[in-house]
Parts: C-alpha cells; structure tokens; sequence
C-alpha cells in the first residue's frame, strides 16, 4: 500500500511517534482530500501534549487542527468545491441531530467530534475531511494568515456575544496567540485603547510591537489601579483570555462594563466577589469556540483588515514538531506554523 510519507502520531502521555501510514483516500460521498499547505500549532495542542493533559484526544490518531490546503479528490456528494479551491478547516464535526444541535448550538453538540482531536488532523500533508468541514477562502489572503483561520474564529465568536461601540476601551488578560488574536480583531472593530496584560516580558513586548496602547506585566504593576488611571473608569470590555482571571477581569471593568471569558482551564476553580458584579451591573459572558463563526472569519480575512500571521514567530518542517510545541511551552515563540511546503 502506498504510504504518505511518515507523520506523527499522538501516543497519549505527552508523547508522539513518527509513524508510516496510509495516503487517506474518499470513502464516503462527501468526504474531500485536502494537501495540506501548513498548519499552526495551538494551545490545545499543547494541552493534548500536557501530562497529564489538560485536553482530550484520541491515541491513535494525526493531532493539529489549525490547516490550511488545497482541495484534491473529492467524493461524489459534494458540491461548492473543486479540486485546486484553498480550503481552511473549521475543525468540529457536529451532529446536527441531538437538542442543542437542533437549537442551533452548534458549539454545544453532545455528539462533538473534532478534526485534531478525536479524528485524524492536519499535521500530515494529506487530510482526509467532510466537506461541511471546509471553507473556501479566497486565494488573495495569504497562506499564512489563513492557516490562522480557526482561532480567528474562536476570538470572533467571542468578540460576537459583547455589544460593542466603536472607541470601547478593552483590556485582554493574556498576551498570547488568542490574547493577540483578540487585541487584532477590537482594533480592526474601532477599539479606543487596547491593554494587554501578561506576566512574560516577551508576549508584552510583543503586543506592544503590534502596535497596542498599553501592556502591563501582573508581576511588577498594580494592573487594576493602572487600568483605572489609562482608561478614566475602567475598561468597556475585558477579554480573559487564560481562563481562570475571572476576580482580575471583574477588577478591570467599569461599572456596566462586560466580561468576556474565554481560556479553558479546567482544573482551576478561581473565587469570585460575587457582590461586585452585582453592585456594578457587570455583564459576565462565558463563551465556547463561538456560534457559526465561520463565515464572517473568511469575510474578515478576506478583507484584510485582520492579518494574523504577524503573530507567526516560528515556520518548521513537520519532522520539528515537538521541537515547535517545546518553543511554545517555554515562550519562546508566539506562534509556530508547521510549514509541510519547506
Ligand atoms: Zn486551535
Ligand atoms: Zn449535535
């Protein structure tokens, strides 16, 4: 049997092995074969790596779920595509039977598969995929910042739950990839004032390289008294982008202002002023990967507005990944591309 070079395989406890394995090929109508151009590593990824995880996936399987490639052969049940079309992958596989699927939660399916994670992803150079998986994007947006479609589109589904008013003044907690991510779509939206807050010098730098107003290191600044002083009365808008800064994040806002909490940290069970949220009408909103965010995340990066491959530190050859989740873990790269075209 022809084999598709040799790709990683997730082992579980932390550990991949480069194995051989079989070219995917179309088994069912609407399956599409995808060459996959690149595709990024995400903090999933380093959670499925984690020991012990702080993510599922399955042993077993081809992790990575942050593609982009080119459509191949396609089943004889799908339509809207075409071999040579650029595609990203929305990576969760709903059912589209069970109640929230039903009520239109897309993101609350109990049957939830994901591409990366439960079934074959896209660290190999061929992807074997259901075409409802797929979107075409245009190939005026660059390789690079499509590879970054799929986090782009948790933030906006995020970003998407707030009222926003152009000039709302945001902070981010988190200055990493979906901090960043964030901090690129408010400032694409009309944001006032952009503060990112982190504790690595390196992230904070590097929001400030991109250009926002503000980034406070937690370790060495009293943030919320420096928020107060930068914005007059405390942030519209507060982005929790680690997952357990809800107390911080409460802190930060202003007296009607809106949280958003978006970092997964499951094992953390952070205490909360229950009364200031009350007191000072705050809006709390728990948001996962987002409702239908696809479609306006290929407008938004067909339009240009949003360019996220500046957070791209790091391009390595597929046979490097474990090299690329090391320089994440350790901070030393902000994002790392798994290139499979060098
Ligand atoms: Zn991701
Ligand atoms: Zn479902």
């Amino acid at each position: 049997m022809a084999v598709n070079r040799v790709v990683p395989i997730f082992q579980g406890e932390g550990r991949i092995s480069y194995e051989p394995r079989p070219l995917p090929a179309v088994e069912a109508p609407d399956d599409v074969i995808v060459r996959i151009e690149a595709c990024g590593i995400c903090g999933t990824d380093l959670n499925i790596l984690a020991v012990p995880p702080a993510h599922k996936a399955t042993p077993g399987i081809v992790i990575g779920h942050e593609g982009v490639g080119i459509v191949g052969e396609l089943g004889s049940g799908v339509s809207g595509l075409q071999a040579g079309d650029r595609v990203v992958i929305a990576n969760r596989l709903t059912c589209g039977k069970c109640a929230y699927c039903r009520r239109g939660l897309d993101n609350q399916c109990t049957n939830y598969q994901t591409i990366g994670t439960t079934v074959d992803g896209a660290f190999a150079p061929y992807l074997r995929a259901p075409a409802g998986a797929l979107w075409k994007i245009s190939p005026t947006v660059p390789r690079d910042d499509a590879a970054l479609f799929e986090p782009l589109a948790c933030a906006l589904g995020a970003v998407r739950r707030a009222p926003f008013q152009v000039g709302d003044n945001v902070a981010i907690i988190g200055a990493g990839p979906m901090g960043l991510l964030f901090a690129l779509i408010y400032r694409a939206m009309g944001a006032g004032s952009i503060i990112l807050i982190d504790i690595a010098p390196f992230r904070l730098e590097f929001a400030l390289a991109m250009g926002m107003d503000a980034a406070l290191n937690a370790t060495e600044i009293e943030v919320a008294a420096e928020v107060k002083r930068l914005t007059g009365l405390g942030a519209d808008i507060v982005v929790d982008a680690v997952g357990n800064q809800m107390a911080q994040a409460i802190a930060l806002a202003r007296r009607g202002g809106q949280v958003i909490l978006f970092g997964l940290r499951p094992h953390d069970n952070p205490s909360v002023n229950q009364y200031t949220i009350t007191r000072y009408d705050l809006t709390v909103h728990g948001t996962f990967v987002g409702l239908h965010p696809f479609a306006q995340t290929i407008q938004l990066l067909e339009s240009g507005y949003v360019q996220p491959s500046v957070l791209i530190t790091h391009r390595l050859p597929l046979t490097e990944l474990e090299r690329g989740v090391e320089l994440m873990r350790t901070q030393q790269a902000m994002k790392v591309l798994i290139d499979m075209e060098i």
